[in-house]
């Protein structure tokens, strides 16, 4: 089985207003004209997911939602279903990041009936799992994280397009990182997890690292085995910054 493309994806968070789609256009304008070896998407607040969608119609540059609700509608004030993002022109969406475990209570649960949603709408999903630092501090580290890739991937995904992504808590939006090996050893972990829930199909499931990734760390964080992209807050609202590490896959 050929490895499949890194996938680098950029993460705005509750960032942009219709201004920051000229991010958006020059970091399109720059992976049309020179494609590079990484996949590339970037996820705007659910506000700008349609316009992005359409300033970058027909571009090599993919959009992707934040989070979704599990039902494809209803009364859910504030909320927005998968079916809505898919509508919106989004081909992927984040779910279970830790601001939304720990602000909102996401439980496993709830993020493996997310990850269902995002099958139902043709979303891809982007699982994210990590620990926080007194997870790490207590020998924890391997156990959560195994944990949340049990809890949070529906069986359904077997044979679907999706990626997990490893963030430890502690080192998104700090510029704390793991060392390489610290990143090595959960990656090697999830992929363990992904191999015994889904056979063959988990080997080839990209594994994206996330956690203040920047121009700087990202060609030896995106070289480690079985680091397969990156997930990147911070460092992606100024297309500059984004670029670097999309050339660094
Ligand atoms: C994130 O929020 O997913 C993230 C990785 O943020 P940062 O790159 O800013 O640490």
């Amino acid at each position: 089985m050929t490895a499949p493309r890194p996938l680098i994806a950029g993460n705005w968070k509750m960032n942009g207003l219709e201004l920051a789609l000229d991010e958006a256009r020059a970091v399109a304008a720059a992976v049309d004209a020179r494609p590079p070896a990484a996949r590339v998407a970037l996820c705007p607040p659910a506000t700008l997911v349609h316009r992005m969608a359409e300033a970058l119609g027909g571009a090599c540059v993919e959009v992707g939602g934040q989070d979704c609700r599990a039902e494809a509608s209803g009364a859910f004030t504030g909320d927005i279903a998968a079916e809505m993002l898919a509508d919106a022109g989004a081909t992927l969406v984040i779910l279970g990041h830790s601001e939304r475990r720990a602000g909102y209570g996401e439980s496993d649960a709830l993020v493996a009936a997310k990850a269902q949603a995002a099958l139902r709408a043709g979303l891809e999903p982007i699982v994210c799992v990590g620990e926080t630092l007194a997870e790490r501090e207590a020998g924890r580290t391997l156990s959560v994280v195994a944990g949340q890739v049990r809890g949070s991937l529906p069986a359904e995904l077997a044979g679907k397009a999706f990626a997990v992504a490893y963030e430890p808590v502690w080192a998104i939006g700090t510029g704390l990182t793991p060392s390489l090996m610290q990143i090595e050893e959960v990656h090697v972990a999830i992929r363990g997890e992904l191999t015994g829930m889904f056979g063959a199909y988990g080997a080839g499931v990209p594994i994206l690292y996330g956690g203040s990734v920047k121009p700087s760390n990202a060609v030896e964080i995106l070289a480690i085995p079985d680091v397969g992209g990156a997930l990147v807050g911070g460092a992606s609202l100024k297309a500059a910054d984004f670029l670097g590490i999309v050339e660094a896959a």
